[in-house]
């Protein structure tokens, strides 16, 4: 079973990979950014709540996003494994994953850190808003270059500090996440197999 978690600040691609390994391996991408997201579309009173923190850029409490993994891991399309996008964004989180892993038993099989540059992932924001709005469709209300600085900020200060917190289990594996979509897969894969036969 592979439970792996992609780490890396808003925009490095975190969720174009989930969703390609999702396909390769039968895994279950678990993004509490999407999971949060829906809760906003259902119009829930949590919905209600993230969706200003969301627009600001700012994280949602521990407790509700630990809350929403513990209990999406229970169902049975996680049973082959996960891929974390987006979680955990704080070394809370993090504590909190490790405890939940150890109660079920799913090993963690690895920690996958995207390096990437920011300036360029703000030009890579502007490109997706401009294509967004050109193909005639709505803008995410987190999707603009001021909010995209605050959660680049947000990640340095306050999920950066899980870099070092996995490295020390000897959990941390880190990719160039610059490369080309399949390069940056084929590094993916090639982790997997070796946590694989571990
Ligand atoms: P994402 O789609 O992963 O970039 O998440 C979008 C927004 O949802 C973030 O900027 C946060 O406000 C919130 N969010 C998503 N995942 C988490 C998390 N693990 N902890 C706290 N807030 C989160």
């Amino acid at each position: 079973m592979i439970n792996l978690i992609l780490l890396g600040p808003p925009g490095a691609g975190k969720g174009t990979q989930a969703k390609r390994l999702e396909d390769k391996y039968g895994l279950k991408q678990l993004s509490t950014g999407d999971m949060l997201r829906a809760e906003i579309a259902a119009g829930t009173e949590l919905g209600r709540k993230a969706k200003a923190i969301m627009d600001s850029g700012a994280l949602v409490s521990d407790e509700i996003v630990i809350a929403m993994i513990a209990s999406r891991m229970e169902q049975a399309d996680c049973k082959n494994g996960v891929i974390f996008d987006g979680f955990p964004r704080t070394v809370a989180q993090a504590q909190a994953l490790d405890a939940m892993l150890a109660e079920k038993g799913r090993p963690l099989s690895a920690v996958v850190e995207l390096k990437v540059d920011e300036e360029a992932l703000v030009k890579r924001l502007n490109n997706r808003i401009a294509e967004t709005k050109a193909r005639g469709e709505e803008v995410r209300g987190d999707d603009n270059e001021e909010t995209l600085r605050k959660r680049l900020q947000v990640f340095r200060d306050q999920t950066a500090p899980i870099i070092p917190y996995y490295a020390d289990k000897d959990m941390l594996q880190s990719v160039d996440g610059m490369a080309e979509i399949d390069v940056v897969e084929q590094a993916i894969a090639k982790i997997l197999q070796q946590a694989r036969a571990a």
